[in-house]
């Protein structure tokens, strides 16, 4: 046993390129939308995790896998529906057509109508993206959602390691997956931890059940682990347990709320919060729409 603390995770910079953080597992964090994009090299193969906000992100990744000599890619991983993490699928399907691409059921599901909506919208006024220099590669994306599907669990093995694929249940959407290699403690957890910003509670979002699905994550690793966000630089494992409060926190304050009759509409006001109110309106509308039939009370005057 050691004594020493629990190495510091490394950190990224945007635009840095692919850097390894444990043995055959490397992390890529792209300036564009602050997307942490994951790969893992073994003896047989090498497995993607996300595949980035544009096309052109996927083949800069794809090219430095070959760079470092990682090939061929066997599986691509989508860690949920959500366009930034899909819309490189096409150009990994396109340079290895013999890899497996994987995705939660109801993420590969969703992925045409959720790609096809955020084509149209990204163009529209007001969008965040109008003024984009991507906004072409956004909206000339192709759609390719995952064709291999799971509803639990899946272990792929490389030869010399075996990499976990598992959905924690309903948390940032209900198609989550985090991807697991226990022989070097490392975790890519998708849009379930964010580093560089708050939690994103968005329509699709479950908040009364993502900390259940962070208490697996938690448990899933040792101390010492290293934890890829979906958006920003990697964290310990004490950081997934601060995120994993205060997303707690979000759940028994809206259950809290709406046992005394406070609406949704005031619910933001009404408490205090772990994160910023502008953060948190998907997650108070969400989260009263899902709680269990009586436990919210109707107001009283
Ligand atoms: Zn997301």
């Amino acid at each position: 046993m050691s004594s020493h603390p629990a190495p510091s995770a490394p950190t990224l910079p945007p635009d840095g390129g692919l850097v390894e953080l444990r043995p055959g597992c490397w992390a890529w964090r792209t300036g564009f939308v602050d997307l942490t994009l994951g790969v893992i090299a073994g003896r047989d193969g090498t497995v993607v995790v996300d595949t980035g906000p544009t096309e052109a992100h996927a083949s800069a990744l794809a090219d430095a896998i070959g760079a470092h000599g990682l090939g061929p890619v066997v599986a691509v991983v989508n860690t949920h529906v959500h366009w930034d993490h899909v819309l490189g699928n096409a150009v990994f399907a396109d340079r290895w057509p013999d890899a497996a691409l994987i995705a939660h059921e109801h993420a590969a599901a969703a992925t045409p109508a959720h790609v096809e909506g955020f084509r149209r919208a990204a163009g529209e006024p007001g969008s965040p993206y109008a003024d984009s220099p991507h906004l072409d590669a956004l909206r000339s994306a192709r759609v390719r959602p995952a064709t291999d599907t799971l509803s639990s669990a899946r272990v792929l093995d490389l030869g010399d390691r075996r990499v976990e694929v598992v959905h924690p249940g309903p948390a940032h959407t209900d198609g989550d997956v985090v991807v697991h290699v226990p022989d070097v403690g490392v975790v890519y957890a998708g849009d379930l931890v964010e580093q560089s910003a708050p939690p994103s509670y968005g329509e699709d979002s479950f908040p009364l059940t993502w900390h259940t699905a962070l208490d697996l994550v938690v448990g899933m690793v040792a101390e010492d682990a290293v934890v890829v966000p979906g958006h920003g630089t990697p964290v310990d494992r004490a950081f997934v347990e601060e995120q994993r409060a205060a997303v707690g926190v979000v759940a028994t304050t809206i259950s809290d709320l709406a046992g005394r009759g406070v609406s949704p509409a005031d619910a933001l006001g009404a408490s205090t919060w772990p994160f910023p109110v502008e953060a948190l309106e998907h997650a108070v509308r969400r989260g009263y729409a899902h709680l269990p039939r009586g436990a919210r009370r109707l107001p009283l005057a």
